[in-house]
């Protein structure tokens, strides 16, 4: 591209680097900054604003080139190299167990056992009681045992690694038998044939996607068949003229022509969400006394627990499982075995689990309890008493998200923001980029936040987020 005379004079003006470094110095904002941090600053400060004049009509003028633009924009451009990438967010989406947002939140006495397992030493592979070396995942498999009814368990990365570990040991090069109604493609390409294929086990589709018989596993079943496989369809409902076969009945199955039966339920929950009003998800003791042979399920999904990927089921095929070299590749680490202790330990009081794991107590919140908390945000907003700040108090539905029960609206307490003179995308760019970020979605031509899976220590900074964009932008 040819660039006229202006453009070339432009170019010509440009800061350099070391110009910019020798501004730094009298700055005392960049006394603790380090060399390399303000040196990467100048350098990206002066492309964009290369990068502006090339552009050429709007962008960079002469007035841009002078030393305190330059410096002002230095210090942004170092006050964002500076702060963390992975941050704290506040989830005003309404979705509780949010993959874009971390899915879940940590119970507190899973975040301070993380802590204290994390700054100092620990006996993740040391026997205390004897004295010598011991198994990494032991501090979880009696309670994962206890909980379920299981005879055995073992924990590996995440739920994808678990289904794919448990595949490659049980059917590598062998038939594997799946409902074409459960062939599940879940968030971050995940999808049921594909980690089948990557596992080396084949796979065997029976069925049609809306109705599956017994007799469709049957027709299916000859001497290459290594196992047969139930996925919990998580994320989606087949709703309509359908039939699938139970657990139960695979197990049956199975049994008769001696081929183990695995489940992948996906989200995984120890809570029958039924009692508490919501919409019932299977259980893991459910598919436990099912008499399935595995189960897989994650850590970090109903659970409310760290990420990891949860075994479950008959001894002798879990130990199988373990002596699977990929076992090695897939490990969990130290700081997520200490919070899947705590959060399990939790669970041997379901009452205190639904109070003390946040994933739980948000979905099983009262509207009651959510409309409270959307009242005094209300009140704090309105007394920002700005002409240009309109807000409304709106019943909106809150979602389970993380691919678990999709159906369920869960009926909730919204604020719903407009600004005047602002679109409902600036407004929500503005929270987004405020510090902490808050996000929430647009529905209306407003900024809606959901008060469900906001905490009561959050609202100020709420409020000063759309305080700070009133007195930036009005
Ligand atoms: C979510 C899910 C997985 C993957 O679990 P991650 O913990 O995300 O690895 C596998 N199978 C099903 C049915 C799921 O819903």
């Amino acid at each position: 591209m040819e660039l006229d005379e202006k453009q070339q004079a432009l170019l010509r003006m440009l800061p350099g680097i070391d110009h910019i470094l020798e501004l730094s110095k009298k700055e005392p904002d960049f006394e603790n900054v380090p060399r390399s941090v303000l040196l990467l600053s100048a350098r990206k400060v002066v492309e964009s604003l290369r990068a502006g004049i090339i552009a050429g009509n709007p962008t960079v003028a002469e007035n841009d080139l002078t030393d305190s633009p330059v410096l002002e924009k230095t210090k942004d451009t170092v006050k964002k190299i500076m702060t963390l990438n992975l941050k704290r967010v506040i989830n005003a989406t309404g979705v509780v167990v949010h993959t874009n947002l971390g899915r879940s939140v940590l119970a507190q006495e899973a975040a301070g056992n993380l802590l204290a397992v994390a700054t100092g030493y620990s006996n993740l592979e040391f026997d205390l009681a004897k004295g010598e070396r011991g198994s990494r995942y032991s501090c979880v498999e009696e309670i994962l045992c206890e909980i379920t009814g299981a005879e055995a368990a073992m924990v590996v990365n995440n739920n994808a690694a678990a289904v794919l570990l448990c595949l490659e040991t049980m059917a590598r090069n062998k038939k594997v038998i799946v409902s074409r109604g459960e062939l599940v493609e879940i968030g971050g390409s995940f999808r049921i044939p594909d980690v089948m294929a990557k596992s080396g086990a084949i796979l065997k589709e029976v069925g049609t996607t809306n109705r599956t018989h017994i007799k469709d596993y049957i027709g299916a079943i000859d001497g290459d068949t290594s196992l047969l496989l139930k996925v919990h369809t998580s994320n989606y409902s087949v709703v309509g003229f359908t039939a699938s076969v139970t657990l139960k009945e695979l197990v049956e199955l199975g049994s008769k022509h001696r081929i183990p039966v695995m489940e992948d339920l996906g989200s995984g929950t120890f809570i029958d969400f039924s009692r508490y009003g919501l919409m019932k998800e299977p259980t893991v003791q459910e598919s436990v006394s099912a008499g399935a042979d595995l189960i897989t399920f994650s850590g970090d999904k109903l659970l409310g627990g760290p990420q990891a990927g949860i075994i479950v089921g008959k001894r002798d095929v879990v130990d199988s499982v373990k002596k699977n070299p990929l076992t090695r590749a897939l490990r969990i680490d130290k700081l997520t075995l200490a919070a899947l202790e705590s959060t399990l330990r939790i669970y041997r009081d379901p009452e205190k689990a639904v109070k003390l794991i946040p994933t739980l107590f948000m979905l099983t919140a009262p509207f009651n309890l959510i409309k409270k908390r959307a009242d005094k945000l209300f009140k704090m907003l309105a007394k920002i008493n700005n002409p240009a700040l309109s807000i409304n108090l709106a019943d909106m539905s809150s979602k389970a998200g993380g691919g678990s029960l999709p159906l369920l609206d869960l009926p909730s307490k919204c604020i719903a923001v407009k600004i005047k003179g602002l679109s409902p995308n600036t407004v929500e760019s503005n929270m987004r980029e405020n510090t902490p970020p808050v996000i929430g979605r647009i529905e209306d031509d407003s900024f809606i936040m959901d008060l469900r899976t906001v905490q009561e220590d959050e609202l100020n900074i709420i409020k000063d987020a759309i305080a700070g964009i009133l007195i930036r932008n009005v």
